[in-house]
């Protein structure tokens, strides 16, 4: 066993169920999901530190300016971005670490730091996709719209260019799968 913790990216269209997955494999222990730092305004029932690091944009340039971060990038009109030193402390103390970022951000993740593996949670079909984003009531109209412009591009980067594709057809099935990809 290695004392360094790895490092994996999760990445996929809105919708897709990263998120369930995600929180089903940590369940486990000994995994770190960093907390990305965000323009985008705090939903409800969310929490400052916890889900994301709510900042100004002013914070944010200046973390920016500081090249306090691992990758960032503009996602649906916010910024958001991974945190360089919280992926650095956390897998120096042998703690696997998880980011879930958008596509691109994965891939400026894999092309600063080749050994991230790269995960990519696909939805079964383009109607379950649609469904699940109408399903969880967070976004207009116009957004689910957006969402769904996006994935084809999203899905086409995860087929050719990430290390593993998990569909999830099967919460159950496919949290294993995840866990496995992980080595757990
Ligand atoms: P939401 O606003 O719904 O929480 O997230 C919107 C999108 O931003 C999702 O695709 C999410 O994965 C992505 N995202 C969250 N944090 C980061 C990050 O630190 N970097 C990048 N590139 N994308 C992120």
């Amino acid at each position: 066993m290695s004392e360094t913790g790895r490092l994996f990216v999760v990445a996929g269209p809105s919708g897709a169920g990263k998120d369930t997955l995600i929180s089903k494999v940590m369940k486990a222990g000994g995994v770190h999901l960093s907390v990305s730092a965000t323009t985008r305004k705090a939903r409800e029932g969310e929490e400052d530190g916890r889900d994301y690091r709510f900042l100004t944009d002013e914070e944010f340039d200046r973390l920016v300016e500081q090249g306090a971060f691992l990758e960032w990038k503009e996602v649906y009109g916010n910024r958001y971005g991974t945190l360089r030193e919280e992926v650095d402390e956390a897998i120096a103390s042998g703690k696997d670490v998880i980011l879930e970022i958008d596509v691109k951000g994965a891939l400026d993740v894999k092309a600063k730091a080749p050994e991230a593996r790269l995960i990519f949670v696909m939805p079964p079909t383009m109607d379950e996709l649609e469904t699940r984003l109408r399903g969880r009531k967070a976004d207009t109209e116009e957004e689910i719209e957006v969402r769904m412009e996006t994935a084809p591009w999203e899905i086409e980067k995860g087929r050719n260019e990430f290390d593993h594709l998990i569909v999830n057809d099967d919460v159950e099935r496919a949290a294993r799968e995840l866990a496995r990809v992980m080595g757990r």
